[in-house]
């Protein structure tokens, strides 16, 4: 039975992927400090084959027991947890990711960075390839988290080229599903939120920027096959489908059966136009894509999370 550590697995994703793990008959370290995820996201696992390790990442760590494949999903993920959080941001895509690759490297594991198609930046290529460099603002609000992720990668393929660790990188389109938090800023839980509760939705600017939206379970089903494989280089992992943010604000109205109207707020600093991957690479070299149409996908997230938990009930 394969043992696997995965970072970040008290958060949104990483939950998910602890659960996928234990299906497919692996054991699972969670190794998480909380700082944006929580227990409530994994104290459903009663299975003595997975623990939960209290580690800041940032600091060095180690693992006592023989370890397979390294999962390293641990960062502030959304804006909101980001731009709060700057500082530590960029230590935890630096000094993390730094003690994460030397763990796997420790263990002979195979190692995945989970990367973020924010290293496109706002793209002048559309839609993005693995091949397009980006189009980052160093410099800007959100430059903390998009270095952090493009350093990672750096790290990433140095450790493989110079250290012959056997790494591989996803990168990683917005993603959705339940135990996304009511109240991390990214666009599905806040229209949920809203839409459930019939307040307005916010769009930010004119919402024509686009955006593409991965069911949780497609994009699960990619990384562990992309971790399974032996290829090294990114790899994009997203849902094709494009939809302006009034239209997704629009689906949302209609799967809740909301009777909310939109408003507009003003757009964030350097938030990128455009944003929709192509999946060319996933399907030739992982034979995966993603099956979940984005209605489908918000139907099973309201049944998933149920309604209290989307309005966040008790929680901020
Ligand atoms: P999340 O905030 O829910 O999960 C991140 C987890 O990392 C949290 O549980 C948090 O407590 C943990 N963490 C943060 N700093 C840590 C530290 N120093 N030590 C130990 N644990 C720490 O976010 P998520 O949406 O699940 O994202 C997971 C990963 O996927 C991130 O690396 C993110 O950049 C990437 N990603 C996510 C999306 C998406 O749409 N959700 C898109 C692109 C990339």
């Amino acid at each position: 039975m394969p043992t696997c550590l995965v970072t970040g697995g008290a958060g949104f994703l990483g939950s998910h992927l602890c659960d996928e793990l234990l299906r497919r008959d692996h054991r699972v370290i969670c190794v998480d400090n909380l700082e944006t995820g929580s227990l409530a996201n994994i104290e459903h696992i009663r299975d003595a084959r997975f623990h939960h390790l209290l580690v800041d990442i940032t600091e060095p760590y180690f693992v006592a027991e023989p370890v397979d494949f390294v999962y390293h999903l641990a960062s502030p993920a959304s804006p909101i947890d980001y731009l709060r959080l700057p500082l530590h941001t960029l230590k935890v895509g630096a000094y993390g990711t730094h003690h994460t690759l030397g763990l796997a490297k420790l263990h002979r594991a195979r190692f995945l960075l989970a990367s973020t198609s924010e290293v496109y930046g706002d793209p002048q290529v559309h839609p993005q390839p693995e091949s397009y460099w980006g189009h980052v603002n160093p410099i800007g609000p959100r430059g903390v988290y998009d270095e952090a992720k493009r350093y990672a990668e750096a790290l990433t393929m140095a450790y493989h080229r110079q250290q012959g660790v056997d790494t591989s990188i996803v990168r990683i389109f917005n993603t959705y599903g339940a135990k996304m938090r009511p109240h991390d800023g990214r666009a599905i839980p806040t229209f949920l939120r809203q839409a459930l509760q019939d307040r307005p939705l916010t769009v930010f600017g004119d919402g024509s920027q686009t955006r593409s939206f991965c069911y949780v379970d497609d994009l699960i089903r990619g990384i562990v096959s992309l971790a399974q494989s032996g290829y090294h280089s990114p790899v994009n992992i997203g849902n094709p489908d494009e939809y302006t943010l009034l239209e997704l604000a629009r689906a949302v109205i209609e799967v809740t059966g909301s009777r909310s109207e939109i408003v507009h707020e003003a757009l964030p600093t350097d938030d990128p136009q455009v944003r929709q991957p192509d999946i060319s690479l996933a399907r030739e070299v992982l034979a995966w894509e993603p099956e979940i149409e984005l209605r489908e996908g918000l139907r099973r997230t309201i049944e998933l999370a149920g309604v209290e938990a989307l309005v966040g009930l008790g929680q901020r």
